[in-house]
């Protein structure tokens, strides 16, 4: 298989804009740390699905790729070129392969244009097709997306939430995409709703051979449409595999956490537990060693000062934990 997309150490940080406070006080400026040395590979026609907790850095990181958000450093590298330095034409052909389906259907659409006029927009913007073509090119676009063509000249306020998440994915399919990053696409619609858009990406990832990255709390739904997963915290990836092994065999204590914290539909089964101990740390003061560790169940010594590096494989699995590093038996021991 041939990669389309690799991500190579990408760092975001964002400053911290400082109040009279701040500087009455002279306090030192602040840096949010949303995302910190992020690497992984995604072959061509594969679904990965990110995870972890709100605020992980999960969003920043799907906006960092596609160049909305600028990275601070690192690379991307998409179907072998670079992305970060891209300018002008060079930027709109990279936006033509790589798009964005977002979190809030009527927000991330333009109140005052009708579902006809954002389509038409996009192909103008990006010269995809003759302009005596755009109307049946549109009703292409609307009609794949399992909406009916009646439904072109409405605005947003005249759709529910499921019809303008469709309109979402129709104006990410106006460009032909090979790669498509669903950002908590569906966790604002009603649940039966949800399942119908789930099936839609997936039906379309099958028939148009689309990459794509799938930005979720929602680990059941990750398990069921992705074949890789990666484990978010606090910016960092740690874990990352094929979803099967890292839902039945996860590594990483976080890991563990959260799929045990998975709702159990089974009443027999009991209640899940809880996420682990307290609140992640603020990604304004991320803490010494590995950031999980005032958190993790297995903490050693040496978690509290060394940040574990950066993956050792586990089975299928890269692990970023202590744990698994050769050493790990001698720093259990030094307990
Ligand atoms: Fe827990 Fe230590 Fe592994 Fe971090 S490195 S997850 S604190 S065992």
């Amino acid at each position: 298989m041939t990669a389309l997309l690799e991500v190579r150490d990408l760092t975001v940080h964002f400053p911290v804009e400082r109040d009279l406070a701040d500087v009455l006080v002279r306090a030192p400026h602040r840096v949010v740390r949303a995302v910190n040395g992020v690497s992984f590979t995604l072959e061509k026609g594969q679904t990965l699905g990110l995870v972890g907790e709100s605020g992980c850095g999960k969003s920043t990181l799907g906006r960092a790729i596609l160049r909305l958000t600028e990275a601070t450093s690192g690379d991307v590298i998409f179907d072998g070129q670079s992305v970060l330095d891209l300018k002008g034409d060079d930027l709109l052909a990279f936006r033509r392969r790589a798009q964005m389906v977002f979190q809030d259907p009527h927000a991330s659409m333009n109140p005052k244009l009708t579902v006809g006029q954002t389509l038409a927009e996009v192909l103008r913007v990006h010269r995809l097709c003759p302009k005596d073509e755009i109307d049946a090119r549109v009703r292409e676009l609307v009609t794949h997306a399992g909406l009916t063509p009646d439904l072109i000249d409405r605005k947003p306020a005249g759709l529910s939430g499921g019809q303008c998440q469709r309109v979402g994915i129709a104006r990410a399919l106006a460009v032909n995409p090979d790669l498509i990053i669903a950002d908590e696409s569906v966790s604002a619609l009603d649940v039966s709703i949800q399942a119908q858009i789930l099936n839609l990406f997936m039906a379309l990832r099958r028939e148009l051979d689309l990459t794509m990255v799938f930005i979720s709390h929602d680990l059941s739904v990750v398990r069921h449409m992705c074949q890789m997963v990666a484990v978010m915290y606090l910016g960092q990836i740690v874990e990352y595999g094929p979803s099967e092994d890292v839902f039945n065999n996860p590594q990483h204590p976080y890991t563990q956490a959260l799929i045990t914290a998975i709702p159990v539909m089974d009443a027999d089964a009991g209640l899940a537990q809880d996420l682990p101990k307290g609140e992640p740390p603020s990604p304004m003061q991320l803490p010494a060693g590995c950031p999980f560790h005032p958190r993790c169940p297995h903490v050693m010594p040496v978690c509290e000062s060394d940040p574990p590096p950066p993956s050792h494989q586990v089975d299928a699995q890269a692990v970023r934990c202590h744990l698994h590093a050769p050493n790990a038996a001698a720093s259990r021991a030094a307990e």
